[in-house]
């Protein structure tokens, strides 16, 4: 069987994108009547209940930390400590992603710290093809 070339990396979760030729990003769907932004489709808006009025946006890639824990204690194979956050997006939307390039000490992070979304290899994670992932984190932003 001839060795297929290397194919591009599939996104972790389905709300990143990955534009052929393009940069990756997360996608939101924003209620075109109140304006929350929501991750993953939705034909009814959470927030004030119109219908039929989502719209598929391009989210930002910078926000701030809302919120974080040190996660000390994990799967099998899963390097600790790491920093798993929820960041709020600016210009809507919020997600769980893990902090990196901070060390995993309270004294150095900071709720409502400037971060920014880097898109990166889901730590060497293959499937069974043995095609890589692309995934999204966190880190400070300066
Ligand atoms: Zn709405």
């Amino acid at each position: 069987m001839a060795e297929t070339s290397a194919k591009a990396p599939l996104p972790v979760v389905d709300f990143l994108k990955l534009p052929e030729g393009g940069e990756p990003y997360l996608e939101g769907h924003k209620c075109q009547s109140c304006g929350a932004v929501f991750l993953g489709e939705r034909a009814i808006c959470s927030k004030c209940g119109t219908r039929d009025q989502m719209k598929t946006v391009k989210l930002s890639n910078t926000g701030t930390l809302y919120v974080y824990s040190i996660v000390h204690r994990s799967f099998p194979g899963i390097q600790v400590p790491y920093v798993s956050a929820i960041v709020d997006l600016d210009g809507g939307g919020t997600l769980k992603g893990n902090l990196i390039n901070v060390e995993p000490d309270p004294e150095k992070i900071r709720l409502g710290m400037p971060v920014e979304v880097v898109y990166k290899d889901a730590l060497g994670r293959k499937d069974r093809e043995g095609n890589s992932y692309l995934s999204y984190f966190f880190q400070p932003r300066r």
